[in-house]
């Protein structure tokens, strides 16, 4: 794995709230194209510096992407991903597991909750924990 060419990155999953003082990130991204950083070929860029990262500069989700038989280059094509982050049952169970520890999200917006959830559901599922 030491053959990819990828800058040691801190990656953290966030935690529930989002808190404006973490550190940014030394590489500035959002002034890069997408390719000078990318490796999967699938990233977007996204608004905020520290989204831009590639999946497969993440070592817990490499590992995932490491345990499926065929050679993928991305998260996106696990196939994993859809049955348990993005699954209409599966938010509807992590809604069920959110409440349950949580109480009522406060999201507003089906799809901003949906995205929330599929987004715990994917720390907890390559992490093991939530924050
Ligand atoms: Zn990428
Ligand atoms: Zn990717």
């Amino acid at each position: 794995m030491d053959t990819l060419g990828v800058e040691p990155y801190m990656y953290e999953p966030e935690s529930e709230e989002e808190s404006d003082v973490e550190e940014q990130p030394v590489a500035h991204r959002l002034q890069m194209t997408t390719s000078e950083w990318c490796t999967c070929g699938n990233c977007d860029r996204m608004p905020q510096e520290r989204e831009n990262i590639c999946c497969r500069e993440v070592p817990q989700v490499m590992r995932r992407m490491t345990q499926v038989p065929e050679e993928i280059t991305c998260m996106i094509d696990h196939p994993g991903l859809e049955p348990v982050c993005l699954n209409i049952y599966s938010l509807q169970n992590a809604m069920n597991i959110y409440r349950a520890d949580h109480g009522q999200l406060r999201i507003r917006g089906m799809e901003r909750q949906c995205r929330h959830l599929a987004y715990r559901s994917f720390v907890s599922w390559c992490w093991g924990f939530l924050g």
